[in-house]
């Protein structure tokens, strides 16, 4: 098992990134925030513990996303390699996972902090729309479906806004972001794992990336 981390802030394009670079490298993409919108969208107990959290910008409790990640790693085949994306979001979770990576005899090899600036990250967000139908994201300023309405990948016409990609609850992500991201951040420098990641131009993000999963 291999285990590769996207730390960044909300709009700072780890869940774009992580499905470019999948033409490249072979790993299975996990996105907290993914399985969390599944499990609200499924009623399930989950999502129902889940859901006032999400709408107000705060993280989930870390109880229950250690249940879901567990879950991951423990239905997961043996020699996956992962790519974590809005995971580990504390140090609590962060130390958890080496936990349970350990007991797989495994460690996190990278964390790509993905470094874009706050004024950079409002713009997107709040330009960000997502197809309900299969999970693709487009963005008003910058990546319009080719028919105006209709998803390039799956021809649905129901594109709409995420709930919490409003300027309100957004300016909370993003301060909830920066405080619980700098502890994080020093308990992965101190390990040597982390790696900077200017990340305005998503191309050369994700050629910088790529650089490291071909030395590995
Ligand atoms: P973003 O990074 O754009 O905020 P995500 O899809 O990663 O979007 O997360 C959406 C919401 O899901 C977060 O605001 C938070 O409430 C919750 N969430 C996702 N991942 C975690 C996590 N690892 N720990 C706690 N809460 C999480
Ligand atoms: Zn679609």
């Amino acid at each position: 098992m291999e285990a590769v981390i996207l730390l960044g802030a909300p709009g700072s394009g780890k869940g774009t990134v992580a499905e470019d670079l999948k033409a490249s490298v072979r790993f299975e993409h996990v996105s907290t925030g993914d399985k969390l919108r599944d499990a609200v969208k499924a009623g399930s107990a989950v999502g129902l513990e889940a859901k006032a959290y999400m709408e107000r910008g705060e993280l989930v409790p870390d109880e229950v996303i250690i249940k879901i990640m567990d879950e991951v790693l423990r239905t997961g085949s043996p020699d996956a390699r992962y790519m974590f994306d809005g995971f580990p979001r504390t140090v609590h979770q962060a130390e958890m996972l080496d936990r349970s990576l350990a007991g797989y005899g495994s460690k996190v090899s990278h964390v790509f902090l993905l470094d874009v600036p706050r004024e950079v990250l409002v713009r997107r967000i709040c330009g960000r729309r997502i197809c309900r139908q299969c999970g693709a994201v487009y963005n008003i300023h910058t990546k319009q479906p080719k028919v105006a309405g209709v998803c390039d990948q799956c021809g649905s016409t129901d594109i709409y806004q995420r709930p919490d990609d409003n300027e309100e609850t957004l300016n909370n992500r993003l301060d909830v972001f920066e405080q619980q991201t700098a502890s994080l951040i020093a308990y992965y420098d101190q390990t040597g794992v982390l790696v900077r990641v200017p990340a305005e131009d998503r191309l050369e993000t994700e050629e910088k990336i790529l650089e490291y999963f071909k030395q590995s």
